[in-house]
């Protein structure tokens, strides 16, 4: 942790910040090991405290780690810990977690520093990932390759989305957490890319949607797999059989060095020459961690150069309202020379 704290010092250095305000949930998990509810840290050049409430005085004493620690009012902002801004000319707060209301109480409280609206300097530290945390995220895909493996069993006619999707979640909850709510949909629910799940039972021939993951100690799993409720139609086969060639070019475009437009386009470009770039909007991959969508991001606006370190997601897809859709999806470790799959959950078309 005190590493983690130590390399945030030296961004703030060469960002010309003297502190930074940290709100973001995941972002004080990663500073600090901090997993409540009500928690801040301030951190200096050379300093770092964490703030929370009474309700936490316990939970802090063995979980927060590499900071000095001090409970405040419960309401962290209205209560803001002047002291720890003292002498700071330009203080950053994280733009997407600090809500309005609360950077108004710390302008009343704090005179003196500028407050600087910042974004993603810590979720740029999380990017890249130690391997103890590419090990948790392999735990994590370990439980979920396990979970699918085992829901297979259930595939047939007359069975809900539903019935699917709680099965999954039930078994995810004994090992750990859900990470993200599970996406179980079929025949014409699998065009919608994010459609959730629903009542509707499966019939022969649809295409049934896949898109689980679960949280084992902090760190998440996505993973996406499109198998067939008995024989499916000629056009969900050769869409299947496009999908599955388009995710292979991107993984193949995977290594450190690459643009994220580069991946991006190796399963667009050959998506978009079969004649499906209408049916496939939604980006390529992001990277996964602490939470589900993180850094970098796989789209063709993206700026991002792959590194060794990087955990992204390899997900194209393809979907033809009122047919069904497509969608495979693995996650990678960037490694030295090329990259790593962590997904062994089978890529071949099921027919169940
Ligand atoms: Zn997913
Ligand atoms: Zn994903």
């Amino acid at each position: 942790m005190a590493s983690r704290v130590a390399r945030l010092q030296r961004v703030l250095e060469s960002e010309k910040l003297d502190g930074l305000v940290v709100s973001g949930a995941a972002n004080l998990r990663y500073l600090c090991g901090y997993t409540g509810s009500n928690g801040m840290m301030v951190v200096t050049r050379t300093r770092a405290t964490f703030f929370t409430d009474f309700r936490y005085q316990e939970q802090i004493r063995t979980e927060v780690r590499g900071c000095a620690k001090r409970v405040l009012e419960r309401d962290l902002y209205a209560s803001f810990p002047v002291e720890a801004a003292k002498r700071l000319r330009r203080l950053g707060v994280e733009q997407d977690h600090l809500s309005v209301a609360r950077l108004r109480l710390i302008r009343k409280q704090v005179r003196g520093p500028r407050l600087v609206a910042v974004r993603d300097i810590v979720r740029e530290l999380r990017r890249t990932k130690e391997p103890a945390e590419v090990r948790l995220i392999e735990r994590a895909q370990q439980v979920t390759d396990r979970v699918f493996a085992a829901v297979l069993g259930m595939v047939e006619p007359g069975v809900s989305e539903k019935d699917i999707a709680l099965e999954i979640e039930c078994r995810f909850r004994q090992a750990g957490e859900v990470a993200f709510p599970s996406i179980v949909a079929s025949g014409p629910n699998s065009a919608k890319p994010h459609a959730g799940y629903s009542t509707r039972r499966l019939r022969r021939g649809d295409a049934l949607t896949l898109d689980i993951g679960c949280r084992l100690s902090g760190y998440c799993s996505d993973m996406t797999r499109t198998v067939f409720v008995g024989r499916p139609c000629d056009d969900l086969r050769q869409m299947y059989e496009a999908v599955l060639e388009a995710q292979r070019r991107s993984l193949a475009a995977v290594r450190p060095g690459a643009t994220a437009r580069a991946v991006d386009a190796a399963c667009r470009d050959y998506l978009t020459g079969l004649g499906f770039g209408h049916y496939f909007r939604h980006s390529t991959g992001h990277g996964v961690g602490i939470e589900v969508h993180e850094l970098p991001g796989l789209a063709g606006t993206s700026m991002h150069v792959l590194q060794p370190g990087d955990v992204v997601t390899v997900e194209p897809g393809v979907y033809v309202p009122g047919l069904g859709g497509i969608r495979i999806e693995d996650m990678v470790l960037v490694t030295k020379t090329g990259c790593r799959n962590l997904t062994k959950s089978p890529k071949r078309m099921l027919v169940l």
